[in-house]
């Protein structure tokens, strides 16, 4: 292999340009030529990407987004967009990619690589969700809960200060990971998460329960997928029935997205492009990087595509119950 090319799709998750830039210092310190890909599958099939050197990713661990951008790309899911796509890359002579990205950005590049086996395909698990098979901790995460934490501190003393009882919705449309780390985080009085759900009666009577226990204030953290009809209503239905504490809702959004990575995540990002690089020169393909008690695993995409079922620890889950008494 003598040439490979890096990209990020899907949704941006801080930690991606610590990956990026590992990638790329990795590749030409083994005499790779590299080239970054610019807004995902996108730029394959626009042809839209450039040579990089080791100066091309100088001060760049502190951003968060990406500099080679991201975007969803629908004419990645056709043959003739697959087909530009893998002309655009044997023109530049590009034998291996990683992408960096969810599972959607997997199912992409297994599709890809299955229909030309001649480029090689490693993915790095980046997302904010933490929910891909085969990765305790996927790029992104750990600052996105950072932000959240921090976000729901300040929260915190707005609420302790008027008795009141916030519902926040955080991220997560099937994924409960950061709405459970941050409530355990944060002392959350319930965290309503998609994996597993929560009857509104019980949250009803576990505030009514906050409010004999003197409780000044109350935050309950609504995962953006929970199935009881999204943070409005919950707050609509609660309100009739708690009526000590003036009820407030706040959806964090987009913020959570943004920041300057963890430690955590830049380290992460840095070992998982490294270990992406030396994959491809050992003549890996359509597998994934990610990290397993500490230490860097390949898993075939194929089996980290099929394992849907990412569960929440069931210690956390019940931990964060016993705690919020
Ligand atoms: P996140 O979980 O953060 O949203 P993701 O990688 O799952 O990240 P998606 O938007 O689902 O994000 O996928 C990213 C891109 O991967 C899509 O825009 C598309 O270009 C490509 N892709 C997804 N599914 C397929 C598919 N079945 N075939 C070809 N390409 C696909």
């Amino acid at each position: 292999i003598s040439k490979i090319a890096v990209l990020t799709s899907g949704g941006d998750a801080p930690g991606m340009n610590s990956c990026i830039r590992a990638v790329v210092r990795t590749a030409i310190y083994n005499n790779l030529q590299v080239s970054g890909i610019k807004q995902g599958y996108q730029g394959m099939i626009d042809n839209d990407m450039y040579d990089m050197d080791p100066r091309s990713v100088s001060n760049i661990l502190s951003l968060g987004g990406t500099i080679l951008k991201t975007a969803r790309c629908m004419a990645f899911h056709t043959d003739e967009g697959m087909e530009i796509a893998y002309q655009n890359l044997k023109k530049q002579g590009i034998e291996g990619l990683v992408v960096i990205g969810g599972d959607g950005t997997f199912t992409g590049a297994l599709r890809f690589s299955k229909k030309y086996p001649d480029i090689a395909v490693i993915g790095v698990p980046g997302t904010i969700d933490n929910d891909l098979y085969g990765s305790t901790y996927t790029l992104g995460f750990d600052t996105a809960t950072n932000t959240v934490i921090d976000a729901i501190d300040k929260i915190r003393d707005t609420a302790d200060a008027h008795d009141r009882l916030f519902f926040i919705e955080v991220m997560g449309r099937d994924s409960g990971a950061i709405a459970l780390r941050a409530g355990i985080s944060c002392g959350a009085e319930a965290i309503m998460l998609p994996e597993k759900a929560t009857a509104i009666d019980d949250l009803i009577s576990s505030l009514k329960d906050g409010e004999l226990n003197k409780k000044s204030s109350s935050i309950v953290i609504v995962a953006e997928g929970d199935k009881n009809g999204g943070v409005y209503d919950i707050a609509q239905t609660v309100k009739k029935e708690v009526t000590n504490y003036d009820i407030k809702v706040t959806i964090l959004g987009h913020l959570q997205r943004g920041g300057s990575p963890s430690a955590f995540d830049r380290i992460l990002g840095s070992r998982l492009g490294f270990a992406a690089v030396n994959a491809l020169i050992a003549g890996e393909s359509q597998k994934m990087v990610g990290l397993q008690a500490n230490t860097i695993v390949l898993t075939s995409l194929e089996e980290a595509l099929n394992q849907h079922e990412f569960k929440l620890e069931e210690d956390l889950l019940l931990m964060a119950d016993v705690l919020s008494i």
